[in-house]
């Protein structure tokens, strides 16, 4: 059996892998692949494959054995085409090791540089570069780097705060500095490097009892062991959830030939995007630094300069640009980058490297970016036709949306306001919070339900569950491309970098800036857009879309592709008028129990409930009818002639009595009972489970005159505007339904009273009326309801409420616990349980359309502005989903998603087919031809046999007469045989 392939070389002009092969390469080794195919300049190195990761935790830590010939296999290529040799005293090869999972996870797995670096190879590199400084420096980092990343961190030693390896080297090097008085690293010589790398040695041994490796193998195989080790880092974990990787994808290791940002002033490193990742500006946008090593400009330790003149602002005006610094190499790299874009149409995130004035490239991604500049883009690129519309479509995802709709600080207020201090505005839009100065404190004050804002000096990976907490995050060092940039820019979040009048003292939780003290849990307010900070907690505004050309392109080719309606949930006319602006088509759900929250209503209500008689009570509820009138009348007028679902009420009656004893003194001398009555009518309408009790058509069962009154209401409100010419289209929707006796008493009141409205004001106007299906039994009766409602709306609320048996209200007491432990993936109230609620959907559908080919079915319960919710609506053929108004835009997108995914999968489909096909057909061609070669071979090999028998037969005949006759005979005799 052949061996397992695990490693993937690349480099001078070939590569065994392909940008399609991420899964096995994971994403930075496929898009090295891709681009050493392209011709473009990558120090040539191999990919372990993400398979091996897998086997290694399947085998606790251990290699196949074909793993290492491999290995040793692919160095000895690279070897060949740099000239050089892993280990060699006289010409050493360096190694980058690198993790690369197949979507990119920031700063969340080890790297380790400078591998192959011992006590032999030191002055064979001093001799090749004439650069012992440069030598020294680069085995500085590597002992850094080794100790902490492999053997500590990979070895599963963890030691207390603030003493861990690298903490207790960093002061090593510290203490040199400050008795040399040094300013920076930089001021460091030749010897003091010598010295220290000595010293750490001494210092490594001392700490974790192992002396550091000097053996140039031994090295790499500890650091693609640490690669491998950091896939279950804490950190990478924590990474994982919050972004939904699976734990099973696991991560390539890259080892790549090392080259050197840092070999003088003709050396640099930089971080580049093809288009401006936070504004979406077709303009190459990027950062670099010279005589330095990548990982100086994403840790944010040194602020770095513009990549281009176009790039520069106000604040980098004096930062000398690559464009300026090395002219040649930046031509070398626009050129490049507009190649990588145009070859992978879309916005690229790349890392390079100049070694003595020769580029490389490091990294080619697809970048992240906000929402904002995802439209941008999004819409460009299919304008300058790189695109289609429906990719277009499909490049944004529908929660970046919500970016857009995110709100800014008052433009007003920040004037009043005078800034603090100001930074590089690395993610938009506007946020007020207390301020923090840890990830941890970020953390749980924001689980105590506190907006916070997470101020660091910069972040690192072990910040990011602070900083997902966090309403927005402000550092005071670092560059767009910096740690907390990228990350912020990813969630979309708020985000200042760089921002360096911040004096922050973490320890004392405090920092100073412009003459002020700030303390935690003091309010600011960030202007992410601008980079500028206020103390405070300034107001915010919200966007505004009807201005956004990008977005209304967008938005009309989602319209165009989706097949899903659009409609939303909204009680009041002005969220009516909202939605639409966002382009709902309709209302899919009104609640009507808030308005009977008003004081004048309520006491109606109450009255109502405690009345004795059913007149008292008609005569009470009716006092209701010209509100409801008018709040219908509102809602109509403003959704003009769209549909609008009005829901009768449905809380529990007990909620409309909910007094303390001297309300409830004072409300019985107002209706004229004594407190002992009223008190004992309200005692009576307690109820262990509301939620479960007297609710929904139960109320409107068990007290006909409220479902009297609401329907008089919306049709009297119908009749009216019809006359007035306002087109209306009302759908009346009877709540809570599971029997279907329960629907046909209320649909028989309904039906009543719009009669009776029609004849009385002598106006005809259209109606529908249908049910909500929110319990369990209605999906199941639901053929028998679908006789005689002509709509169905899900309320997936209450129907994972009563399906799973879970109180809506209560869940939060274990549902973290719950997800924790994965007894379930999510949040069952936010996004639909396909598995379980989705089926009871799914039979209430079939069994709906069954009875009534036509029936429309909508969704109104929380899930109809989810997007996974969506898809599966769209999936399962609901007509229209029904969202919160700021969440329409999210659906109309999230429905051209659902839409777009089932064009793919029914393309992806034929394909298979066809491919069966002409397998089958191939096949068949083949047997064919195979059973004619047969049959032509048989044939030839009879004709052969008659030929030769004749040929046989021949000399007999002509010897009739002469003695040889017998044989032949015997010859034609076998034959027949
Ligand atoms: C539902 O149950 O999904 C619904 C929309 O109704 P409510 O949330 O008002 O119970
Ligand atoms: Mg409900």
């Amino acid at each position: 059996m052949a061996s397992t392939k695990y490693v993937y070389f690349f480099g001078e002009g070939h590569a065994e892998g392909r940008a399609d092969m991420k899964n096995l390469l994971g994403g930075k080794g496929a898009n090295l692949a891709e681009m050493v195919n392209l011709g473009i300049p990558v120090p040539p190195g191999f990919t372990i494959t993400t398979e091996m990761c897998t086997e290694y935790y399947k085998n606790k830590a251990k290699y196949p054995p074909e793993l290492k010939p491999q290995v040793e296999k692919a160095v000895a290529r690279v070897e060949k085409i740099m000239g050089m040799g892993f280990g060699d005293p006289q010409n050493p090869l360096l190694f980058s090791v690198r993790s690369g999972a197949r979507s990119s996870m920031p700063g969340m797995m080890e790297t380790v540089l400078n591998v192959g670096l011992t006590t032999k190879t030191i002055p064979g590199l001093i001799a090749q570069t004439k650069k012992p400084r440069f030598v020294y420096d680069a085995y500085r980092r590597l002992i850094m780097m080794y100790s902490d990343v492999v053997m500590e961190k990979a070895a599963g030693i963890e030691p207390e705060e603030g003493r861990g390896v690298r903490q207790q080297l960093e002061h090593e090097m510290d203490r040199v500095k400050e008795a040399k008085r040094y300013k920076s690293d930089t001021d460091l010589t030749t010897e003091d490097l010598m010295d220290l790398c000595e010293a750490f040695k001494a210092k490594i041994k001392e700490v974790l009892g192992k002396e550091f490796p000097d053996d140039p193998w031994e090295q790499l195989w500890g650091g693609v062991g640490a690669v491998f080790q950091s896939w279950n880092g804490r950190r990478a974990i924590s990474y994982r959830r919050i972004e939904g990787i699976p734990d099973a994808w696991g991560t390539a290791v890259n080892v790549q030939t090392m080259v050197f940002g840092n070999m003088g002033n003709d050396s640099a490193t930089g971080v580049a995007f093809t288009r401006n990742p936070a504004t979406g500006e077709k303009i190459f946008f990027g950062e670099w630094l010279a005589n330095a090593q990548g990982e100086d400009v994403v840790a944010g330790t040194r602020t770095p300069n513009p990549i281009n003149k176009i790039g520069k602002t106000e604040d980098t005006a004096h930062l000398k640009s690559l464009e300026e610094a090395m002219a040649e190499a930046y031509l070398q790299l626009d050129k490049i980058q507009q190649a990588l874009e145009k070859h992978y149409r879309d916005m690229q995130d790349i890392e390079f490297t100049i070694q003595q004035k020769r580029l490389w490239m490091l990294q080619t991604r697809v970048g992240k970016r906000n929402g904002p500049a995802a439209v941008k883009m999004a819409v460009d690129m299919c304008r300058e036709r790189l695109i289609t519309k429906a990719e277009a479509v499909g490049r944004v995802k529908p929660s970046q949306l919500d970016e857009l709709l995110h709100p800014m600080v008052d433009p007003n207020a920040e004037k009043m306001a005078g800034s603090l201090a100001k930074g590089l505005p690395a993610g938009p839009g506007g946020a007020t919070g207390q301020v923090v100065f840890t990830a941890d404190d970020a953390e749980s004050q924001a689980k105590a339900g506190r907006k916070v804002i997470l101020v660091r000096n910069e972040t690192s990976p072990e910040d990011v569950h602070g900083m997902h907490a966090a309403q927005a995050i402000l550092t005071a060092k670092g560059g767009m491309t910096s740690h907390a940039a990228l990350v912020a820019r990813g969630w979309g979040k708020c985000c200042i970098v760089g921002c360096g009048a911040l004096d922050i003292n973490a320890r004392q939780k405090e920092m100073r800036v412009a003459g002020r003290v700030l303390k935690e849990g003091d309010w600011i307010t960030l202007n992410g857009t601008k980079g500028r900070l206020y103390e405070g907690q300034l107001a915010l505004v919200e966007p505004d879309l009807a201005h956004n050309d990008d977005y209304r392109a967008l938005m009309k080719w989602a319209d165009e592709i989706r097949r899903l309606g659009i409609r939303t949930n909204a009680d009041r006319p002005q969220d009516a008028a909202q939605a639409r602006a966002f382009g709902a088509e309709g209302i899919g759900l009104t609640r009507t129990e808030h308005m009977f929250f008003d004081p004048q209503r309520i006491r109606a209500m109450r009255e109502m409930i405690v009345a004795e008689t059913v007149e008292a009570r008609r005569a009470a509820v009716m006092k209701l009818l010209p509100f409801q009138r008018a709040d219908f009348s509102g809602i109509l007028e403003a959704m003009q002639g769209l549909p609008v679902t009005i829901r009768l009420l449905d809380p529990p009656l007990h909620e409309f009595v909910n007094l303390n004893e001297q309300q409830t003194r004072e409300l019985a001398s107002d209706l004229g009972i004594t407190y002992e009555k009223l008190d004992a009518r309200i005692k009576a309408l307690h109820e262990l489970n509301p939620m479960l009790g007297h609710r929904g058509c139960r109320l409107g069962i068990a007290y006909p005159e409220i479902t009297e009154m609401q329907a008089r209401a919306i049709f009297e409100a119908t009749a009216e505007l019809t006359q007035r010419g306002v087109k209306v289209l009302p759908e009346v929707m009877i709540p809570v339904v599971g029997i279907v006796a329960e629907y046909v008493n209320q649909e028989q009141i309904v039906r009543r009273v719009a009669a009776d409205v029609m004849k009385e004001t002598g106006v005809k106007f259209k109606y529908l009326v249908g049910t909500m299906i929110e319990i369990p039994r209605a999906c199941i009766v639901a053929d028998k309801i679908a006789e005689r409602a002509e709509f169905f709306s899900f309320g997936t609320n209450d129907l994972t409420q009563t399906g799973f048996g879970f109180s809506r209200d209560d869940i939060g007491g274990f549902l973290p616990y719950y997800i924790e432990h994965k007894i379930l993936p999510e949040d069952p109230f936010q996004s639909v349980d396909q598995e379980g609620v989705g089926q009871l959907i799914q039979m209430g559908v079939e069994r709906g359309r069954k009875a009534r080919p036509d029936l429309k079915i909508g969704i109104c319960g929380e899930h109809g502005g989810d997007p996974a919710s969506i898809e599966f609506c769209h999936r399962v053929g609901l007509n229209y989903v029904s969202c919160s108004p700021f969440r329409v835009p999210i659906a109309r997108l999230a429905a051209a998603h659902a839409m777009l995914k089932e064009t793919a999968e029914k393309a992806a489909a034929a394909k298979a087919a066809a491919k069966k096909a002409a397998t089958t057909r191939k096949a068949r061609a083949t047997a064919k031809k195979a059973v004619k070669t047969r049959t032509a071979r048989e044939a030839a090999k009879k004709a052969a046999k008659t030929r030769a028998a004749k040929k046989a037969a021949k000399p007999a005949a002509k010897a009739k007469k002469a003695p040889a006759r017998k044989p032949a005979r015997k010859v034609a005799k076998r034959g027949r045989k």
